[in-house]
Order: structure tokens, then C-alpha cells, then sequence
């Protein structure tokens, strides 16, 4: 990449001026926020004095450099260092080191840069968002100055002359504690006042220096050992796959398809040990919501020095763990989505759990998924990368057909147990959902009071929170809607109040339709809270517990509820996907799915996918135990292939047919997709920009039919947070004219009025 500040000047000099030019040592900068490329600066020698480390100007460490006409200070990342012939007239000069110590390795700074040529992201941006806020403010530390007694003084004591008892006292106090001291913690020690402290400081008896501290120091928890489990044959032979890739020291992309309950985390477990015996460490990448105790305790009793990093983590805690695993102290990264950029010095594995979870990609910038920066990172550091799942995602699926990934599977159950039984319930039944004005049908409550008559435990699955999820009056046909977006708003009884979704605006429940005033207006539409109190009504003498995000706002409240599920104080869990996942309870005897069609119709290439995904997880909560299970889904489409599929089990009969569709529809992972979203508080301005775009877009395509621009079109949110959006896809067989043609009609553009323009390259969110 050209760097641009010379670049303005840099055509081929004329031949005098090449004498003019000297050999300098040069940083190249990327700024963390503002003006996208890269900028050369001279490196004073003061900032490449190997005898300071704390500021010398390494790749991968932050710098204050003056920027632009007005020469303000900026914050950049150095991403390169070069000694070169330079016209040193005609570059700036590095104002400060930021940082004592690299942030990024240089595979780090490999991956984030290629991140941002595929993400079509500043490459500044990305690292900003790769690197934590709380690494970035170096939180949890903090400066000090600590004293000590220099050798020569040391050896001359018995000859050195005191100007005060006081001073001598403090002297001798410091050289008895063995250690270095803040100016505070010596007068204390001493019993002085700082005078005498500082007089010693000025004769040169006592010596000053600046030093980062830690400012707390971290709790580790200590836990249970436990002995690995004796594998199944088919376990062993996936170990012994995984065993061959890490041997083999290239970088190998394995898929393991075991269904639920299969054994696939012991195997991961057995995997890491091997990997942790050659002194490397791995990293475990988890669905957010799968960070419960319940895994984070099997990682712990296997492994002394785990890091766990979920959202939760306070700045210091991220900060103290990433120092930690930088200087390789830590065996085992348990972590959400952004673990993948852990800097693990020596990196043997990765592993991604739930692979097919829509968590693992970022929706704001940089929009990466972490499976394929994990590939990226695999690739880079020549280690294997293990993408586990009941149900993979059919991106992952593809590449095992095209033999770029190997194929790993674990087709039954651990302990010989039988997959559930997985029966529909046809809600378009009338004798089926006779006698039922809630959600849940005759045979659901028959399947559910003998499950609880036999001691055993109920979880229900609803996708939709709140009380009612539809407010219409059936006078004039008025639904209330959230005056930001363009979507209905939710009633949540408990606070009485009507909320949106996707903004959190609030109002008021109307009794009154707000448009002709009809006193009809119909609260409609099941959510949790409803069902809920059905399920109270129905079943008075079970206890039963809510998990949605609502009743789990309260920090703690969802692994307590899960410990009372364990412990069989709550014997009916029902909630959103929240359960549906990872769970792992042996006397939960009946799932049952009350609505299974709620994602089956949105506007969205992958809605069959999400739904065979969602019903085949959740049957796997399940069936774990001595007593088996069964599973009832309460469906309007039982014929739908995404649900018939699930309820045979039969993930690779469903992949096939879904395989089919993307093809002819040339749709990932048959062919590469960018989305542009164009929004803005102005209908028409909006919908003018989205129209030039694609115009632009149009103009810098190759000739041909390559590449197909589809759109601009109203989003199938067309109004949301108060912005008007538009969406625009691009479309071709590979990425790589998709790149060219989007990057050239979005560079240097700058949308009319208070438009914005996003750039989401792989889109998983197309609404
Ligand atoms: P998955 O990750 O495929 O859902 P797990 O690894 O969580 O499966 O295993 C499900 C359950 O079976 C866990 O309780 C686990 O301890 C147990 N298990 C796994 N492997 C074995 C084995 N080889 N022998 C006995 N129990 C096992
Ligand atoms: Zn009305
Ligand atoms: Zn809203």
C-alpha cells in the first residue's frame, strides 16, 4: 500500500534531489479514527533507543503524530517500521510513544489488515475495535514513581554522610524492604514526611523511575479437578482426526457434525489438552448465551489457567486478561465472538462451538464473522480450526463439499441414548387446538401433564417476549406502532406500559383506539408473559419460570434460575431462544415448541435455515437422560422441508434441499453478497442517495452480467430509531469483482443531508 503523505509528493524524483535524501527509519501509521490509509513519519532516535524500552517505537504500539495543515495531535497505530531513503524535509516527526509495550503482534496486524480489505472497513477502525476500549485506556493501571537505592550508594553506605537522622532512617527502611517504593509508601514506612525523601532524591542517594502498575491484581478462582471421560469409539476416531491436524502443522478447516448430546465439547476438551501438552494455547469461541457457569466449570476443571472473556468483563478485568494471555500465562480463551483476536503468543488451536450461531458475526463495524477471521488466523499461524455444531451452517457445509474443509461426525448420542421423538402439532387443526384460546394445544397440555405426573421436566419455547405482541382495533384496523420504526409495539404487563422492540420507546397502553376511538381495541398475539401466566393457570401445583431478557436483566438472575431448574425446584422453564440452547439437563423429558413458524416467513434467504436450526437445538434439550424425552412442535407449516427435517433429525437431508434453493438462486454460500444499507431522517433524500448509489454502483461494475446490483428497494425494516432505510445488494459468483465494485463507488463518497451509508460484506442481518 502506497503511504499517502508521501505519496502526495512521491512521483519519480528528479536526479538532483535523490542526493537530497537520506536513510531514516520510518513508521508507517494507520489513525485510529478519521482519515482512512496509511502515513509515513520519521522516527526521532530517541523513540529507537533500544535502552528504553518503555518508548521505543515498535509495529503494533500507538503513537501521538501532528496531522493534517493545522498539524493536531492525532492517535494512530505504527503497523510498520522501515529504514528508507526519505526527503526528510518533506515528513513529519512522531510526537510520543504511547504505549510500553506492543498491542498487536504482527499476525495481529496481518489479520486486522486483511480484515479491513475484506470487510471494506478503515483498517484504523477495525483495529479500534479490535483492540479493547480497556486495553486501549490502559485501564487498571497506572503510573507510578518507585524509589530505589542506586548500587554505588549501596556499596558506600558505611561512608555516607546524612544530612538528617530522618534521612538516614528512610534510607535504611527502603534497602530493608527489598523492594521499590512510592514516595507515600516510604514515608509511612519511615514515619516521615516526604522533605527528607526528597533531599536524598536530590543529593542522589535515592533514585526515581517511572513505572506501569496493575492496579488490582486478579481473583483466580480455584475449582474441582476433573479426570477426562473415557471416549466412545466415535469420539476417539474425531479426536484422532483433530490429533492428525495438529501434527500435520497446516492449516486444516474441520467440521464436526455431532448431534446434540453427542459428546463434541469432551472432544474438545481432549483436543486442547494435547494442544496446552506442546506449550500452545487454544481458543474456545462460544455463542454468547452459551457462556453459562455450566460451561465455563467444564473448562475450569480441566485446565489450571483458563481466561474467560464474556461482554460482561469490567475494562480492568479485559485489560489484566489480555495481558495475561499476551505474555502467555494463560492455556485455555473462553470467550464470545471477540476472543478470536485474543493474542495468544503460540496459538495451536481454534475451536468454535455452535459454529452456525448468528452471534458470531458483528453488526456494527468491522461487520466480520468470526468463523472466517478464525480461518483467517488459522491460515495465518498454520494451526487447525474445529467448527462444531448440530447444525452447520451451511457456509461451512459448502466448503466440506468442496473438500476445502474435512468432515467430522459424531452420529449418535453419548451412552447409546435415542434421539427424542419429535412430533407436530398441526395448529391449523381445529380438533387439535380445540379448546385452547392460549397458546398451548390439547396434545401439548396432555404431553405435558404426564411428563410432570412421571416427575419430569418441561421446557417451552416461545420467540416473542412480552405480553401481547400485536395491539389492533378490529373497528378500523389500526395497529399501534412505534412512532421511531416502523414496527408494532409489544404490551409488557408487569410495567403496563407498550414497548418497542428495537428502540425501547415507550408509551402507554391505549384503551381507546387513537384513531377512530373505538373502545374494542384487541390486545393480541402471544408472548412469553402470556403464556406464562397460561401455563400458571393451567399446571397450579408446578412451579415454572420465565427466561427472557426481561426477567433476566438482573445480573446473576439466569444462573440462578438455571441451579433451581437443576436442583428440580422449577419444573416447567419456558422462555426464548435463551433455552434453546446448550442446555444440558437429564430429566427435562418434554420440549415443546409453541410456535415454530415465528421466524419461518420473515424476508430473509436464511429464515428456513434459522428455523430448522431453532427447532432441531431445542429438541436437543431433551432426551439427555435415563427416562428419554419427546418433543412437540406446534406448527401452521408441518410440511414446511425446515421443519420436517428437524423432526426426522435429518440435518443433511435438509442441507441438500436448502443447497438446492441457494444454488438456483444464486445465493450464499452459492456466490458472495454485499449489503448496503442507506438511512436517514428525510424520506426522499434518503431514497435519493440509495438511487445514486446504486447508480455509482452500476457505473463501476464490470461489463458483463458478473456482477448483479438488486435494488435500491425499501429495507424489510423500512423505518427504524427514526431513520428511513433502503437497502441495496450486490450480488456475483465470487468476492472478488464485489469488492472492487463497491469499494470504487464508495470511496471518497460523502452522502447529501444527514444520509449514512453502511457497508456489511456477508450480511446475516437482512432486515
Ligand atoms: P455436546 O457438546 O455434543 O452437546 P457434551 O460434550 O456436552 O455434548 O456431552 C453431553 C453429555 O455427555 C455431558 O454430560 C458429558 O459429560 C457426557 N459425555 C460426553 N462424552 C462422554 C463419554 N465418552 N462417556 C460418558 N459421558 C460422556
Ligand atoms: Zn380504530
Ligand atoms: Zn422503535
Amino acid at each position: 500500500m502506497p503511504s499517502q503523505q508521501q505519496s502526495l509528493f512521491d512521483t519519480t524524483p528528479p536526479e538532483w534531489e535523490v542526493d537530497a535524501r537520506e536513510q531514516r527509519l520510518v513508521a508507517s501509521v494507520v489513525m485510529g479514527s478519521g482519515a482512512p490509509g496509511e502515513y509515513d513519519y520519521l522516527v526521532p532516535n530517541q523513540f529507537a533507543d533500544a535502552d528504553r524500552p518503555e518508548q521505543l517505537l515498535e509495529a503494533g504500539r500507538r503513537v501521538r503524530v501532528p496531522f493534517g495543515r493545522g498539524n493536531r495531535t492525532v492517535e494512530g497505530y505504527c503497523v510498520g517500521l522501515e529504514t528508507k531513503a526519505v526527503d526528510t524535509s518533506r515528513l513529519k516527526s512522531v510526537a510520543q510513544v504511547v504505549d510500553s509495550a506492543s498491542l498487536l503482534s504482527l499476525s495481529m496486524l496481518r489479520l486486522t489488515r486483511w480484515m479491513a480489505d475484506y470487510y471494506l472497513c478503515p483498517w484504523g477502525q477495525v483495529l479500534e475495535g479490535v483492540v479493547p476500549a480497556g486495553v486501549r485506556k490502559l485501564a487498571g493501571t497506572r503510573e507510578v514513581t518507585l524509589l530505589h537505592v542506586p548500587h554505588d550508594v549501596q556499596e558506600n553506605l558505611p561512608h555516607t554522610k546524612f544530612g538528617s537522622a530522618q534521612q538516614k532512617k528512610a534510607l535504611e527502611t527502603l534497602l530493608a524492604g527489598k523492594r521499590p517504593l512510592t514516595v507515600a509508601q516510604l514515608a509511612e514506612a519511615a514515619g516521615c514526611t516526604a522533605g527528607p525523601i526528597r533531599q536524598l532524591l536530590k543529593k542522589g542517594l535515592l533514585e526515581a523511575q517511572i513505572k506501569r502498575v496493575a492496579s488490582s491484581d486478579l481473583d483466580e478462582e480455584v475449582h474441582q479437578r476433573e479426570q477426562p471421560l473415557d471416549l466412545n469409539p466415535e469420539q476417539q476416531q474425531v479426536l484422532e482426526s483433530i490429533d492428525e491436524a495438529l501434527e500435520s502443522a497446516q492449516p486444516r478447516g474441520l467440521v464436526l457434525h455431532g448431534v446434540t448430546g453427542s459428546g463434541k465439547t469432551e472432544v474438545y476438551l481432549q483436543a486442547i489438552e494435547r494442544v496446552v501438552s506442546y506449550g500452545r494455547q487454544a481458543i474456545v469461541l462460544v455463542p454468547e448465551i452459551s457462556l453459562t457457569p455450566q460451561t465455563v466449570r467444564r473448562f475450569r476443571a480441566r485446565f489450571d489457567r483458563v481466561a474467560v472473556l464474556h461482554s460482561h468483563l469490567r475494562d480492568v478485568q479485559r485489560h489484566a486478561q489480555w495481558q495475561r494471555i499476551a505474555k502467555g500465562e494463560v492455556q485455555v480463551i473462553v470467550g464470545a465472538r471477540s476472543a478470536i483476536f485474543a493474542p495468544a503468543p503460540q496459538l495451536g488451536l481454534i475451536v468454535i462451538d455452535e459454529e452456525h450461531e448468528s452471534s458470531f458475526k458483528q453488526d456494527s463495524a468491522p461487520r466480520y464473522h468470526a468463523r472466517d477471521v478464525a480461518w483467517q488466523r488459522a491460515q495465518s499461524e498454520s494451526i487447525p480450526l474445529v467448527l462444531g455444531s448440530a447444525t452447520p451452517s451451511l457456509e461451512a457445509w459448502h466448503r466440506v463439499q468442496r473438500g476445502e474443509f474435512e468432515k467430522l461426525s459424531l452420529p449418535k448420542r453419548v451412552m447409546n441414548l435415542p434421539m427424542p421423538d419429535v412430533m407436530t402439532v398441526d395448529l391449523r387443526d381445529p380438533m387439535q387446538s380445540q379448546g385452547s384460546r392460549g397458546g398451548i394445544s390439547r396434545p401439548l397440555h396432555q404431553a405435558m401433564t404426564a411428563a410432570l405426573r412421571d416427575d419430569g421436566q418441561v421446557i417451552l419455547l416461545l420467540n416473542r417476549r412480552g405480553f401481547s405482541t400485536h395491539i389492533q382495533c378490529p373497528a378500523c384496523g389500526y395497529v399501534l406502532q412505534c412512532k421511531n420504526c416502523e414496527l408494532s409495539m409489544t404490551y409488557h404487563r408487569q410495567k403496563n406500559s407498550t414497548i418497542c422492540h428495537y428502540c425501547d420507546h415507550q408509551e402507554p397502553p391505549p384503551t381507546t383506539c387513537p384513531d377512530c376511538k373505538s373502545t374494542a381495541i384487541r390486545y393480541g398475539g402471544l408472548g412469553t408473559q402470556r403464556l406464562e401466566d397460561e401455563v400458571r393457570g393451567r399446571f397450579r401445583d408446578h412451579v415454572c419460570a420465565r427466561m427472557d431478557t426481561d426477567s433476566m436483566r438482573a445480573r446473576g438472575s439466569h444462573e440462578d434460575v438455571l441451579s433451581r431448574f437443576r436442583a428440580g425446584e422449577i419444573q416447567i422453564l419456558l422462555g426464548t431462544q435463551m433455552i434453546a440452547k446448550g442446555l444440558d439437563f437429564p430429566n427435562v423429558t418434554l420440549v415443546g415448541v409453541i410456535n415454530a413458524d415465528t421466524a419461518l416467513h420473515l424476508p430473509d434467504f436464511r429464515a428456513g435455515e434459522r428455523t430448522f436450526q431453532l427447532v432441531a437445538q431445542v429438541a436437543g434439550r431433551t432426551g439427555r437422560g435415563k427416562k428419554g424425552g419427546r418433543v412437540l412442535v406446534q406448527t401452521l407449516s408441518p410440511d414446511h422441508p425446515a421443519i420436517q427435517a428437524a423432526v426426522r433429525h435429518d440435518y443433511p437431508r435438509y442441507a441438500a434441499h436448502e443447497m438446492q434453493l441457494r444454488k438456483q438462486l444464486k445465493y450464499p454460500p452459492f456466490g458472495a453478497m454485499i449489503r448496503l444499507v442507506v438511512r436517514g431522517p428525510k424520506e426522499e433524500t434518503t431514497r435519493g442517495v440509495a438511487e445514486d448509489m446504486a447508480d455509482r454502483l452500476n457505473d463501476r461494475r464490470p461489463d458483463g452480467d458478473e456482477v448483479r446490483v438488486v435494488g435500491p428497494a425499501p429495507a424489510a425494516i423500512p423505518k427504524l430509531r427514526g431513520s428511513y432505510r433502503f437497502q441495496i445488494q450486490v450480488q456475483a459468483p465470487t468476492m472478488e469483482p464485489l469488492h472492487h465494485t463497491v469499494s470504487r463507488a464508495t470511496e471518497k463518497y460523502k452522502p447529501a443531508g444527514e444520509v449514512v451509508v453502511t457497508i456489511d460484506v456477508d450480511p446475516w442481518d437482512m432486515m
